[in-house]
């Protein structure tokens, strides 16, 4: 099977996203895991499963208005989330004054 790999662009594209915060513990504005599904369309062989065709990908999950989506989950209290609540709860508290240190 070819080597697959995703497009060179996904670093930059993570490091462009807006500020998180998380709604429920509301202290934690710096320390996240990222989860975003890699799409991959594949036939497999039915009796001994092997992957006998890619069909397209690998390609990253987007949602609606070609958003990546982007599963959050917040290092300091264990909660997860589509990253549209991190940024909102990101928007409604401002962040406080000087730099944010990560745990
Ligand atoms: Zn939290």
């Amino acid at each position: 099977m070819e080597r697959w790999e995703l497009p060179p662009e996904v670093p930059g594209e993570l490091e462009r996203r807006p500020p998180y915060a998380c709604p429920r513990c509301t202290g934690n504005r710096a320390s996240f895991t990222l989860a975003w599904p890699i799409l991959w369309s594949v036939r497999k062989d039915a009796h001994s499963g092997h992957i006998t065709a890619l069909r397209a990908g690998p390609s990253l999950a987007a949602g609606a208005g070609d958003e990546p989506e982007i599963t959050v989950r917040c290092e300091l209290c264990g909660f997860a989330g589509p990253e549209a609540m991190f940024i909102a709860a990101a928007r409604r508290q401002p962040p406080p004054a000087g730099p944010v240190q990560p745990l």
